[in-house]
């Protein structure tokens, strides 16, 4: 089609190419969402073949906006891993909903930047509502703030360097820090927390050696009395001790760390307490999954992602925090060409962070909310977890399966445990079997196409994850799982040992 203005001017893509191409565009993804099953949930790949099919040069001339669609068509939208297939039960579910991707959409247009109130007024004014709904959606009290960030890796990130800003005071900030051994700073997580606390103490310069995992129970629990010992050793070390992450839902089993104790230590000890919901906070919603998040309001900072379970468009993350002006001051960098921006009266949200520009987040959740309301999202958020005690329950009546984990929400870790056939071997013998079949149950289930599954070790022992949460998964797709994985152990308990 000509596009006449395309290559005679010298400004945008004209107004009338762009109001066509974006309902093209509109109808590409309604249909994408319409029929994503269609697709094998991970594609058949090998490294590099994508690759290949791109020129190895950008083009000199622009090309017509219909080429360039269709190679989207062909080349990517069938060969991404499609995240938004009910199948997809890897990791924790990160599904876009429709009235978050049309605010992402709006976003895009305005291209607003929050990062002062004053060159963003409505963007910010909105963030500053949505965070309250969303504290307050979560059941917190209203002395925490809060703000938008891409991810739980950041959220979390900030609140450690204004952990650090807390407890070993502003001269860590001017000065830098010292290094680490003992003289230097110490925080605590449990064997099981996510490697994104490990990846903030690599940034902030406190090192590896500087995290110290604590034990935890036979729930994957931290172990409040091995915290307390490591925090009393530490300090007879010389070691400074500043901060406990504790985590509602661990990546690998989802268990809850427990936060009262956790809290407790922390304020005899004067240490800052970081909470990381990323998956499980969104269960707050619903009312009577609330108890186990009890006793959180007694943390300094927490953090939730609506980009995983509550399925708003990648990315968002909520960082609630209880003294907002710990982070300021941690953060704060206000140079002469910004002084006159940086008006007082309403947040300047890139003086609580790193980043200056920051995303108009705000949007796609302030849609997403209104239009699901929050009835609506604990209502889904309940129906998932109604899945994954189903899927619990066939899992512990059947007598080859076993579970290795609590199912506190929506995530079910499982292996195929055929008792009667490893009777005559010992321990170590029956468990390397047990990865060995359970390895290629795995392969032959994600092989399949239909669906897409994950491992972790619990204990040691290798474990199945199926983590349900996906909007677009119904019943029939959770059976259709536990078939698809019966199926393969029969098929792989078949083949000669
Ligand atoms: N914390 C937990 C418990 C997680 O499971 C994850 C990711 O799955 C993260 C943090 C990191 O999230 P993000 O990708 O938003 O950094």
């Amino acid at each position: 089609m000509d596009e006449p203005s395309r290559s005679s001017g010298l400004g945008d893509m004209p107004h009338e190419a762009f109001r066509r191409a974006a309902h093209e565009v509109a109808d590409r993804v309604a249909d994408y969402l319409e029929r994503v099953e269609r697709y094998r949930v991970l594609p058949d790949l090998r490294p590099g073949q994508i690759r290949a099919r791109i020129p190895d040069e950008p083009p000199r001339e622009g090309e017509p906006w219909e080429r360039i669609l269709q190679d989207y068509a062909e080349l990517i939208e069938p060969h991404v891993t499609h995240w938004q297939h009910p199948g997809f039960m890897a990791y924790f579910t990160s599904v876009a909903c429709g009235p978050g991707i049309l605010g992402e959409w709006l976003a895009a247009g305005l291209n607003s930047n929050v990062m002062f109130w004053k060159n963003a007024p409505a963007s910010t004014e909105l963030e500053e509502r949505v965070v309250g709904w969303l504290r307050h959606m979560l059941g917190l009290p209203e002395r925490f703030d809060g703000m938008l960030t891409d991810t739980a890796s950041v959220s979390t990130l900030l609140s450690l360097v204004a952990a650090r800003h807390a407890v070993a005071g502003p001269g860590s900030r001017e000065r830098g820090f010292r290094p680490h051994g003992p003289g230097g700073l110490r925080l605590y997580r449990s064997e099981e927390a996510h490697l994104s606390v490990d990846k903030a103490a690599i940034v902030m310069g406190i090192g590896l050696e500087g995290v110290r995992r604590i034990p935890v129970d036979e729930a994957y629990r931290m172990r409040a009395d091995a915290l307390a010992a490591a925090i009393e050793e530490d300090r007879r070390a010389g070691w400074i001790p500043f901060c406990v992450v504790g985590t509602l839902g661990t990546t690998s089993s989802t268990s809850v760390d427990p936060v009262e104790p956790l809290a407790e230590i922390c304020e005899r000890e004067g240490l800052w307490l970081h909470l990381d919901a990323a998956y499980a906070g969104s269960a707050a919603l619903v009312p009577e999954l609330r108890e186990w998040f009890r006793g959180w309001e007694r943390a300094d900072s927490i953090v939730v992602n609506p980009h995983k379970w509550m399925w708003t468009p990648f990315d968002a993350s909520l960082l609630l925090f209880r003294r907002p002006e710990v982070f300021r001051e941690a953060f704060a960098v206000v140079p002469a060409y910004l002084r006159e921006t940086a008006v007082e009266g309403a947040h300047n949200y890139s003086e609580y962070g790193v980043q200056l520009g920051r995303r108009f987040r705000a949007l796609k959740l302030w849609f997403e909310i209104r239009y699901f309301g929050t009835e609506g999202l604990a209502a889904r958020l309940r129906e998932h977890v109604r899945l994954a005690r189903l899927l619990a329950r066939w899992v512990d009546e059947d007598p080859d399966w076993e579970r290795l984990a609590p199912v506190p929400f929506s995530t079910v870790c499982l292996r195929a445990h055929p008792r009667q056939r490893l009777e005559a071997m010992d321990a170590a013998a029956r468990e390397a079997r047990l990865e060995r079949w359970n390895a290629a149950i795995l392969e032959r289930v994600n092989r399949g196409g239909r669906f897409y599954l994950s491992s972790t070790r619990l204990a040691g022992r290798y474990t199945i994850r199926v983590a349900l949460g996906n909007l677009r998964a119904q019943e029939s797709h959770v059976r259709g799982c536990w078939q698809a994985l019966r199926e393969a152990a029969v098929e792989v308990l078949a083949e000669p040992p």
